[in-house]
């Protein structure tokens, strides 16, 4: 079944964009999932086709109509998730993209201006997610973060299955460094291990890496971990600083 991406916008242009190409175009193609816009601005009722308005209080900027929305989404709200892209959201994670695929498809809200009237993100029951801290001019771009994570993890789009279960976040790890040919380049070598022919060498230095990386460059990731296994322990400088490191929960 095709999974289905409705995305209300009031710059449909926007769309697909980078999703028209490459992996995602590819699978759009072939039918893995649709797309579809709906312009906030076909619900505009006056001949201005106005959509926003002052906020109430005081302030600058202009916010969404709460009403004008809410037209625009009855047309698509339908049982599938909907979400309203801002920057007061849940940090928008792997998980989500892991849950968005299993469902059939997503509805996305993209706020532009000051953003959307709160009345109708309650009454629909939206959730709200933001892609990072920092602000965007408006949702679309959000969108399409979401909707790329997504998109990757229907069946048939990756090629290898295994990639998909082996990557960052996936085990809230960062994932390990990469290499190909040539073995060696300007002088610097590819790490013994990886030439050695050793599966077993290679999946226990990969997992090293992983959780040394992890807790060098993303403390709280790995804080949030409900376990921290030997094989990172004591390699690289400086971990036992960390916070956490004391309090390892071994397996
Ligand atoms: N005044 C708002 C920002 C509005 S930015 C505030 O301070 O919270 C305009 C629109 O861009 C938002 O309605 C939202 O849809 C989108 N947007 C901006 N930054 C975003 C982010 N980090 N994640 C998701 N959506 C974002």
């Amino acid at each position: 079944m095709t999974w289905r991406a409705s995305v209300v916008t009031l710059f449909p242009d926007m769309l697909p964009g980078p999703l028209g190409l490459s992996l995602a175009g590819r699978a759009r193609a072939a039918g893995v999932w649709s797309l579809d816009t709906v312009n906030l601005r076909d619900f505009a009722p006056d001949k201005h086709r106005t959509v926003d308005d002052t906020p109430f209080g005081g302030g600058s900027g202009m916010v969404l109509r709460p009403d004008i929305v809410d037209a625009a989404l009855a047309g698509c709200d339908d049982g599938r998730p909907l979400v309203c892209l801002t920057p007061r959201g849940a940090p928008f994670t792997q998980a989500h993209a892991a849950r968005f695929a299993a469902s059939p498809g997503l509805v996305l809200l993209c706020g532009r201006y000051e953003g959307v009237d709160q009345r109708v993100i309650e009454a629909r029951d939206m959730l709200e997610l933001s892609i990072g801290d920092y602000v965007l001019s408006g949702g679309e771009l959000a969108a399409l973060v979401v909707l790329d994570a997504t998109i990757r993890l229907l069946p048939g789009v990756m090629g290898a299955a295994d990639s998909a279960t082996e990557e960052s976040f996936t085990d809230a790890l960062l994932e390990y460094p990469h290499y190909t040919r040539p073995a060696d380049w300007q002088g610097r070598r590819v790490p013994d291990v990886l030439l050695s022919g050793h599966h077993e060498a290679v999946r226990a230095w990969r997992q090293a890496q992983s959780e040394n990386i992890t807790r060098a460059r993303r403390p709280d990731l790995w804080a949030s971990r409900a376990y921290q296994s030997p094989a990172a322990v004591g390699c690289q400088p400086g971990a036992a600083a960390l916070p956490n490191s004391d309090e390892r929960i071994l397996r």
